[in-house]
């Protein structure tokens, strides 16, 4: 592949990251095009050590020959707004961005084939709730519950997160029913998307975006050779506005800086209650007069939540 050469450069313009592989990334530019570009030197943000420079959501300049309408050198990346991490799992203590610059995140859990966990389901709505990134629950395969069972554990998903003042869509990626008010609500923003594989994370997406799957081989085909781009994150641009931003093979993402006593903090409805227990420094585990169990026990939060917090914190150890 030919590279531009700095001296030939003419022209700069911004563009959008919308892949990137580490030394390549694909770049939305206004008019349209994707531009695979390099990175001009190294790009070091200050106070945290990244395996990756540059990540996708990022709002970067591009220099450009007017002569060579595919590549470009990424000069600068635009202050991010925010972005996620995923810990690293070598012993350098580096993170891995996987996305920045969203406005919003959507975890994707069935009930049924497979089943996922509520625990799942908190700990990521807990990572956002820690990256201040609204977040909504998408319960998908509605086609499929139609035993007493399935149907029960349904409303008892829905009723959950609602209580807890969740957005929740339940949709069928199959039938196409509650796919328009997911699209609505994901409208002229950028959407990351988590969830467990099988739920049916690529069959939404292509739902929100009927063309994608043509559009995506022919994104990637240029410099996915031989490399493990599952790992990567990708944003695909919504048809009518917004974009979404797919995270294949990333289960979860790094839960980074957060102490224990943090993690009430990033559970609205127990966090909202603290200020009723006896101790200021509560942790509602064991200590007496602790208005989050008292809450519990009257059913007015969810025990499934109450159950997640607990396992989260004794996860990081106290
Ligand atoms: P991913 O691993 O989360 O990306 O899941 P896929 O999109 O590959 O879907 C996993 C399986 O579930 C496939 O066989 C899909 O056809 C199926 N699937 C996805 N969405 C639905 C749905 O809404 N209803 C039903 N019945 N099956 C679905
Ligand atoms: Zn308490």
């Amino acid at each position: 592949m030919a590279s531009l050469y700095l001296k030939d450069v003419t022209d700069r313009a911004k563009g959008t990251v919308i892949r990137s592989t580490g030394s390549w990334s694909s770049v939305l530019m206004a008019d349209g095009s994707v531009r695979e570009c390099r990175l001009r030197g190294q790009f070091r943000m200050k106070g945290l050590r990244t395996t990756n420079p540059v990540t996708v959501g990022d709002r970067v300049e591009v220099l450009l020959n007017e002569k060579d309408r595919t590549e470009g050198v990424i000069d600068s990346i635009l202050p991010r707004k925010n972005y996620v991490i995923r810990k690293a799992v070598n012993l350098s203590r580096e993170a891995h961005i996987i996305a920045s610059n969203l406005d919003q995140a959507i975890v994707i859990a069935t009930v049924e084939q497979p089943r996922t966990s509520f625990g799942f389901i908190d700990r990521v709505l807990c990572t956002t709730e820690a990256y201040s990134i609204p977040a909504a629950v998408v319960i998908n395969k509605a086609d499929i519950y139609t035993s007493d069972r399935a149907k029960e554990l349904l409303t008892s998903y829905v009723s959950t997160y609602g209580k807890v003042g969740y957005r929740t869509f339940v949709t069928s990626a199959r039938t196409g029913s509650g796919i328009a008010e997911l699209e609505n609500w994901m409208h002229d923003r950028v959407t990351l998307v988590s969830g467990h594989s099988g739920v049916g994370k690529s069959t939404v997406i292509n739902a929100l975006h009927p063309d994608l799957g043509l559009k995506t081989a022919s994104i990637s085909e240029a410099h996915a050779k031989g490399k493990h781009t599952t790992t990567f994150a990708e944003m695909f641009p919504l048809v009518n506005g917004g974009y979404i931003i797919d995270t294949p093979g990333i289960k979860e993402f790094g839960m980074i800086d957060m102490q224990p006593t943090e993690v009430s903090h990033y559970f609205p409805e127990i966090f909202g209650l603290s200020d009723n227990c006896r101790f200021n420094n509560c942790t509602h585990i064991s200590e007496p007069h602790c208005a989050v169990k008292a809450a519990v026990e009257k059913n007015r939060i969810p025990e499934t939540r109450y159950t997640s917090y607990l396992r989260i914190v004794e996860s990081m150890g106290q």
